[in-house]
């Protein structure tokens, strides 16, 4: 497996350079275009898919016989057009056929503008999920524009050019893209292939398994399998040394995780890796320590 990390010193000095005190913004300028670019992450994961993001966005891209799949669009339409050139350029081919969310939160379906198109692959629930938040742009924009300011806060007391101050302004950058977007009305792709229980599509030489376990992390989330290339995409349903959301969840939810992430453990092997919707790869061991969480919770609750 190997990374491509783009993120450099000689980036963020230039970085820095170019906005001295005050931050960028996703406006279609050149300079800020190439600023997005310096900061963007590119995993690849085998020889035919590529995982790119900046921050805590993750979008993936596997080149199949019967078209390029994207497995999450990340937080904004604009952001993941900067993505999806990349993917173009590294593949070689623009393909794109589908789409498919691991669940309805907006950090994982405003991308999915970027691929006009392709289908857009969904669990039904998430559907509604996006229509609520899309209802009241307003409360949208609002709350964008607030976690901007929150990181404005954050990077003035740290120190230029520190591990923590690049963090924050990665994040700062992705959730300014978002905020843009919503304010320049960027187009919200809303799923147009929908499922209940499971789906199962052919790609030629690799198979998709999308199957829903009921209301966990949000009410529609996903697992991906595809088994020639060892890998499960799980959305955010799990992350490295637990979830600190796991101690407000209630026993339907803490049994729908439990059913997930059995539904994993008799179908994985040593060499499989599972992959969250904010880019982290895990192995067997760091899904077998969140089976005891979960046993733990369970334990708790009954
Ligand atoms: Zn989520």
């Amino acid at each position: 497996m190997k990374k491509v990390l783009i993120i450099a010193c000689a980036v963020i000095s230039f970085v820095m350079l170019l906005f001295g005190g005050s931050l960028c913004s996703c406006a279609q300028s050149v300079n800020n275009n190439q600023v997005i670019d310096s900061l963007i992450n590119i995993t690849r994961l085998n020889d035919k898919t590529l995982m790119i993001g900046l921050a805590a966005d993750a979008v993936t891209a596997i080149a199949t016989q019967k078209g390029i799949v994207i497995i999450d669009a990340g937080i904004s339409g604009t952001l993941t057009s900067h993505y999806r050139i990349i993917i173009e350029k590294e593949l070689n081919r623009n393909d794109f056929v589908y789409v498919i969310n691991t669940h309805g939160h907006h950090d994982h379906t405003s991308g999915n503008s970027a691929f006009s198109k392709a289908t857009i692959i969904a669990h039904e629930n998430a559907l509604k999920e996006m229509h609520d938040r899309w209802s009241d742009t307003a409360k949208v924009k609002a709350r964008l524009k607030n976690t901007v300011k929150q990181y404005d806060v954050m990077l003035k007391g740290l120190t230029q050019g520190s591990s923590d101050w690049k963090e924050a302004f990665c994040q700062r950058t992705r959730y300014n893209c978002a905020y843009e977007d919503a304010v320049n009305n960027v187009e919200v792709r809303y799923p147009d292939m929908l499922f209940t229980d499971t789906l199962h599509t052919s790609m030629g030489d690799v198979n998709l398994n999308m199957i829903y376990f009921g209301k966990a992390h949000s009410e529609s989330d996903i697992i991906v399998y595809i088994p020639e290339m060892k890998m499960f995409f799980v959305g955010d349903l799990f992350f490295k040394g637990g979830r600190p959301s796991f101690d407000t969840l209630d026993k339907q939810q803490v049994d729908n995780y439990h059913k997930a992430i059995e539904w994993i453990a008799v179908r994985s092997s040593e060499s499989d890796i599972v992959i969250n919707g904010h880019g982290q790869i895990m192995d067997k061991g760091d899904m077998d320590s969140f089976i005891e969480i979960v046993r733990k919770k369970i334990a708790e609750l009954y």
